[in-house]
């Protein structure tokens, strides 16, 4: 056998065990059914002194590792906002793999490049966002808010006559940032990369559905001085609330700020018309982050940020002038001068795939599916005499609460994740313990709801 034959004869067996987990997926038990420490035992041992033929160590490899996987890709895995990957993703992601493309730079790979700068003009247009946006392909959210508020930092201090790529941080002008009470942690470990620190976040006290309140906003507004930042949220990691992002975008731009949004899994909601309504005024902010691999379904990882200030994008994270030996000598657009990465995968590739597979109306249809499922969770779920939905369910969260109690919802979430037929994953909601049901994957049917609910149900009546 040659080289080639036995690397096909590999990747032939890889992509039998990715089939047959694929299609034993809806039917294994959801969580993992092993701990760390049997994990060790099975993987661990000795660093090997020598090569050895890679078939039978995949082989027994993916058995090892077979029962610490979760079914988070399946179409009963209720857990956090997780998302599940459409086949044609997967394909389109096998297929960057093989490629191998260094998409840091356009002279690595002009398919890549190019590939991101259609993708991204596609997803701003499904997102209701302006033309001319500056985009990047980064891991999720976290660094999708990571750089959109370095170009925010950037922006505020420029006006404040502060380079702070130059100078730093020490002696500049304090930036307030100002955002939700309910915000997503990942915006208070942004600031934090960026220097900024959380002591610059006037929090905003939010409404019942984690909104923030314009009114108390406004007085929030009135209190600061110098450079602002504000950062709405397109989608509350609880409730699926959004912010009046059209109202904060208006004040906070009056009061001379930058309007960030963090939109995770919410900003699709303005994919369809249905949902639309929840983002309006989106359009009016500064800059955007989302993700794909949440609600678009394509592999891990892959969020998007955007930018409606080009230059304030490209000075917070692009190469800066030193780096002009890295320009193509066409005039494809470089991906290293709007990601704070540089060597990466083309992960735009499978969004790419994914858009041109579903087009306009099945973004609109994954959306509108997920939503109507969210709904049928809670409609079952609150028949139960003995269960509260504690959210207005608008888009695809639901939160759910077992007698009223703290300890007994604890308790059925975790007799749920061991039983095995779904996962769902529990919060804290305003004090109150509760059940997080997000419903986020293209493959889940109403039949999965009603098994998934009748189990629930099952398992809250044990006493
Ligand atoms: C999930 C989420 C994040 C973090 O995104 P990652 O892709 O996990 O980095 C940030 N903000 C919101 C609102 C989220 O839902």
């Amino acid at each position: 056998m040659s080289h080639d034959d036995a690397a096909m004869a590999l990747l032939g067996e890889a992509a039998r065990h990715a089939c047959a987990f694929l299609d034993g997926l809806p039917d294994r038990p959801v969580g993992a059914l092993t701990s760390p420490d049997a994990l060790r035992l099975a993987l661990g041992g000795a660093l090997p002194d020598g090569p050895s033929d890679p078939s039978p160590i995949i082989d027994q490899f993916v058995n090892a590792a077979d029962p610490g996987i979760v079914a988070s890709a399946g179409p009963r895995y209720f857990g956090f906002v997780n998302g599940g990957t459409l086949p044609a993703a997967l394909a389109a992601d096998w297929i960057v793999s093989a490629w191998d493309q260094n998409a840091g730079l356009a002279a690595c790979s002009p398919a890549s490049a190019v590939v991101e700068e259609i993708t991204a003009r596609w997803i701003a247009e499904l997102l209701g966002l302006p033309d001319g946006l500056s985009a990047a392909f980064v891991t999720g959210a976290t660094m999708a808010n990571f750089t959109a508020l370095a170009a925010a930092r950037h922006e505020v201090l420029r006006r404040a006559g502060w380079d702070v790529e130059a100078r730093g941080l020490h002696g500049a002008p304090p930036v307030t940032v100002v955002v939700g009470e309910e915000r997503h942690a990942a915006i208070d470990r942004v600031l934090r990369f960026l220097g900024l620190g959380s002591e610059a976040i006037r929090p905003v006290p939010t409404d019942g559905q984690g909104r923030m309140r314009t009114d108390a906003l406004a007085g929030v507004l009135a209190g600061v001085d110098g450079p602002l930042i504000v950062c709405a949220q397109a989608g509350n990691v609880n409730t699926g609330a959004v912010d009046p992002i059209g109202e904060i975008a208006d004040a906070a731009h009056a009061a001379g700020g930058w309007v960030h949004v963090d939109g995770a899994f919410g900003l699709w909601a303005a994919a369809s018309d249905r949902f639309r309504h929840l983002v309006v005024g989106v359009e009016r902010a500064d800059s955007w982050a989302t993700d794909a691999h949440k609600w678009l379904n394509v592999p891990y990882d892959c969020g998007v940020v955007f930018c409606a200030h080009p230059e304030a994008h490209r000075a917070a994270v692009g190469g800066g002038p030193g780096a002009a030996y890295l320009m193509p000598t066409d005039a494809a657009r470089d991906p290293v001068q709007w990601n704070p990465e540089m060597s990466r995968r083309a992960r735009a590739v499978p969004v790419y795939v994914t858009l041109r597979t579903l087009g306009r109306q099945g973004v609109a249809e994954l959306v509108e599916h997920c939503c109507d499922l969210a709904a049928e969770v809670a409609r079952h779920l609150s028949a139960e005499p003995s269960v509260e939905v504690l959210n207005d369910v608008v888009l695809n969260q639901v939160l759910v609460r077992f007698d009223d109690d703290d300890a007994r919802t604890a308790e059925v979430v975790r007799r749920v994740a061991s039983e095995g037929t779904c996962w769902v994953g529990s919060t804290v909601w305003h004090g109150r313990t509760a059940m997080r049901v997000s419903v986020s994957n293209w493959s889940t049917t109403s039949d999965d709801v009603e098994r998934s609910v009748a189990r629930i149900v099952r398992v809250a009546r044990i006493r």
